[in-house]
């Protein structure tokens, strides 16, 4: 049986907390330390399938500043953080950009958009 100890971050508490599947075929999952239902469902979450918020900047020409800050719109799979990064590397935009304007859309093939976040030119 694999186990995975990991800290809550859903509340300041920071909860220390162990997730370990009791019964894999019925897809269950044993959860210590947790003090409340968030931070259950948080620890699973993060077991089975972890996600991040990417945020970072983008290139942007005939602007006043030479980037512009982006995020993804949803989290995605921990696992393409990085070649998001890339992705986000290869992106030149042209200003005028506007709050919202979409950078890159359905972020490699996950159904998630970058979108920028202020305006900028
Ligand atoms: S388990 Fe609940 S109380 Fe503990 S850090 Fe997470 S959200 Fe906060």
């Amino acid at each position: 049986m694999t186990e995975k100890e990991l800290i809550c971050i859903v509340c300041p508490l920071g909860c220390k907390m162990t997730v370990k599947e009791s019964s894999p075929e019925a897809g269950q999952y044993k959860v210590e330390g947790a003090q409340c239902a968030r931070g259950k469902k948080y620890a699973v979450e993060e077991y089975t399938n972890p996600t991040r918020m990417v945020t970072s900047t983008v290139a942007v020409k005939n602007a006043p500043l030479p980037r512009v800050p982006v995020k993804t719109a949803r989290p995605i799979p921990k696992g393409l953080v990085l070649r998001c990064m890339e992705e986000l590397n290869r992106v030149e935009l042209t200003a005028p950009v506007k709050i919202g304007d979409i950078v890159i859309e359905n972020l490699l093939g996950t159904g998630v958009d970058v979108i920028a976040t202020r305006d900028l030119g």
